[in-house]
């Protein structure tokens, strides 16, 4: 069998996201509208909150929703997500983190043991938008209504996908955020958006957002610096020596979860506000926004049923009525051993072919004091993605060449 893995074209290096790069335009222009005048042209977005990451968008929201309601302490999250999730819960005293599982092949919490878990101590459940892909949110409002918690729509990689109403994803709970860190298409390197149908809780939000975030001096002069170095280094050349060259290193060093850059603490979330450099950098991304993600759903187009057909390979998709957005494929192998062999071909070739998450969240040994303290409900769906799941990218970087060698990869590692 053909195991030599295709390699990246000499020097190159494919992001394993599409992310929108930036111009040297985006810095100087003086934007069309501001950043939170642009979103609010977007179906929905009226009146964004902008803050420093998404994990601050959500701290702001779980400390707003405590105030509201003290008696409760209890934050539900999918098992299969973002170990920023749990952490967040961390900023907020007395709050904690409890995983539920994901339905079977899937990024939906599972209606049943959502509702087994969800009781008059539960403040908030929160549906994600993994991968560009658009949660059933109502099915969790549904559940979480039948004990009177909130709904919080974690959106952090779904920043421009619609729900079945048209509107934007974020506003189908009482609160939404996206994340507009490096590598989820628009970027100010770090930096997240808050948004709420509810305008009394919009106004709470705001106040809360207020004096939650203020302005830092260390970190806007250091979320700058990064921010340059992105618009420097986003380009298939740029990442060679700015990811790949440590992604194989970590992987040689067998550590996956370093690789993919899910290891985190609690140093790894400041909380401070979004200086007006980036806020204009994103004002003009956002110009761009639209016409990436079209690129991006036209190629999905094509390449998303060419990767479904491979014998047994499923890829996660949209519900009827929804319109996600494509930033890489979640491609579910027939089985861990396929998966690995996959990955095991691929991973180091820079073209693109990575993991989301490595572990479901109670696997992840730097969260178990978070989670530990309660039941930890069984979550095998969410370890059978941790398990089956590969990343392809949706990169307009990565050519028709590169993708038939991919595609041929994972044919033989069937
Ligand atoms: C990245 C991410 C977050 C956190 O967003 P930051 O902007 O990095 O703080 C939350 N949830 C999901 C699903 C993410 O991918």
């Amino acid at each position: 069998m053909d195991r030599m893995p295709p390699k990246a074209r000499m020097g190159r290096e494919l992001p394993p996201t599409a992310g929108l790069p930036l111009t040297w335009g985006d810095y100087v222009r003086q934007p069309g509208q501001s950043f939170a005048g642009g979103l609010g042209q977007w179906p929905g977005l009226s009146d964004p909150l902008v803050t420093c990451s998404g994990t601050a968008a959500l701290v702001v929201v779980l400390k707003t929703l405590r105030q509201r309601r003290p008696d409760r302490n209890a934050v539900i999250i999918p098992a299969y997500n973002c170990p920023l999730l749990p952490l967040a819960t961390r900023l907020v005293p007395g709050l904690r983190a409890i995983v539920c599982d994901t339905v079977c092949s899937g990024i939906d919490l599972d209606p049943q043991q959502l509702d087994s878990l969800c009781d008059a101590r539960t403040l908030a459940v929160i549906p994600t938008h993994l991968g560009g892909r658009v949660a059933d949110v109502q099915a969790a409002r549904a559940v979480a209504a039948r004990c009177g918690a909130f709904v919080i729509e974690d959106a952090a990689q779904a920043l421009g996908a619609f729900a079945e109403d048209r509107q934007s994803v974020g506003l189908g709970g009482d609160a939404g955020f996206f994340s507009l860190a490096a590598g989820k298409g628009l970027t100010t390197y770090e930096g997240g958006i808050l948004v709420s149908r509810d305008a009394q809780l919009r106004a709470e939000l705001a106040a809360v957002a207020r004096e939650t975030l203020r302005p830092h001096l260390g970190w806007t002069l250091r979320r700058n610096l990064e921010l340059l170095g992105y618009g420097l280094f986003y380009t298939p050349s740029g990442l060679r020596l700015a990811y790949g060259h440590n992604l194989r290193k970590k992987l040689a060093a067998g550590d996956e979860a370093a690789a993919v850059g899910d290891v985190f603490t609690l140093a790894d979330m400041p909380l401070h506000s979004l200086d007006a450099l980036r806020l204009r950098v994103a004002a003009n991304g956002l110009a761009r926004l639209p016409a990436h993600l079209e690129e991006g759903r036209r190629l999905a187009g094509h390449r998303r049923g060419q990767l479904a057909a491979l014998p047994g390979v499923a890829v996660i998709g949209d519900r009827l009525g929804t319109e996600g957005i494509w930033p890489f494929f979640m491609v579910l192998m027939p089985g861990k051993e396929q998966r690995d062999r996959a990955l095991h071909a691929l991973w180091r070739t820079g073209n693109g072919v990575s993991k989301l998450f490595v572990h479901a969240l109670p696997d992840y040994a730097f969260l178990a004091p978070i989670l530990a303290g309660h039941d930890l409900p069984d979550c095998p769906n969410a370890r059978d993605l941790a398990d089956r799941m590969l990343t392809v990218s949706n990169t307009p970087w990565l050519d028709e060449a590169t993708f038939t060698l991919i595609m041929h990869t994972l044919r033989s590692s069937l």
